[in-house]
């Protein structure tokens, strides 16, 4: 379903680290966002940095019109869960986000959609905005299977209810576009958007925002916004770099 914007959902621009940075880096990288900050116009902008730098994310940003958040979140409240984060922990950064289901966790640590529901779940319960991230792989995507797979992610997800859909972004990421700096066309992307935009339209939630993430660039990002159901980016490598990522806020405008 493809909407208009003449009732504009608003624009975000997400950057994801992954498990990249240091202090050093992040200081340069933070203050050349903090200091570029207004070329993103209206759109929002935000990024989600590996949990030891929240800190810093937290104090060189305060006051800066860029929020910040985490990349993934435990399902529990607290115990024994070595290495786990939970969502109080992250709130108590001032995190506003944190990525739910990124394909390298469903890829590298098996993560189910039904886990990626509770995580998404738990953030809502501590007050964050889940970023619940779908995709293919090139073999689903050749396949023929993309919106099956896609829509198979999505179930445990739209069960959640309208409710919990408004409190939330997606993210349509295929897993073959991700660091490889291959993007899917804007047509490609638009018909996965348009689809997810269906699916949360039949449960009470078309305003929801998607983003899309793969390889989004300054030089792509123009013509992947200008998508009717395209609300954004998530951005992994260009994200490292303050003027690319500014430049690709800048596009939405
Ligand atoms: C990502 O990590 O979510 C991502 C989209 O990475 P990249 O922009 O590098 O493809």
């Amino acid at each position: 379903m493809s909407q208009t914007r003449s009732q504009p959902r608003s624009r975000l621009i997400m950057g994801n680290w992954k498990m990249h940075g240091s202090l050093a880096d992040n200081a340069a990288l933070l203050g050349g966002l903090v200091a570029g900050a207004q070329r993103a116009g209206d759109a929002q902008l935000a990024v989600c940095v590996p949990f030891p730098y929240l800190e810093q994310a937290r104090q060189a940003l305060a006051g800066a019109a860029i929020t910040w958040g985490a990349q993934d979140v435990s399902v529990h409240d607290r115990g024994a869960y070595t290495g786990e984060v939970s969502a109080a922990m992250l709130a108590d950064f001032a995190c506003a986000w944190v990525l739910c289901g990124h394909s390298e966790r469903r890829a590298m640590h098996g993560e189910s959609s039904a886990l990626v529901a509770a995580k998404a779940v738990a953030a809502l319960g501590a007050g964050l905005t889940p970023v619940v991230c779908v995709g293919e792989t090139l073999a689903d995507r050749d396949a023929g299977q993309a919106e099956c797979v896609i829509g198979d992610q999505l179930d445990p997800i739209l069960a959640l209810g309208a409710d919990a859909l408004s409190r939330m972004v997606l993210a349509y990421e295929p897993v073959w576009a991700i660091g490889t700096g291959r993007t899917a066309t804007p047509e490609q992307a638009q018909a996965v958007h348009g689809f997810i935009r269906a699916s949360l339209a039949q449960q009470g939630a078309a305003q929801t925002r998607i983003l899309y993430g793969g390889s989004v660039k300054a030089a792509n990002a123009a013509a992947l916004f200008a998508q009717p159901d395209i609300d954004g980016a998530l951005v992994g490598g260009a994200s490292l770099v303050a003027d690319e990522f500014l430049n690709i806020a800048a596009a939405v405008a």
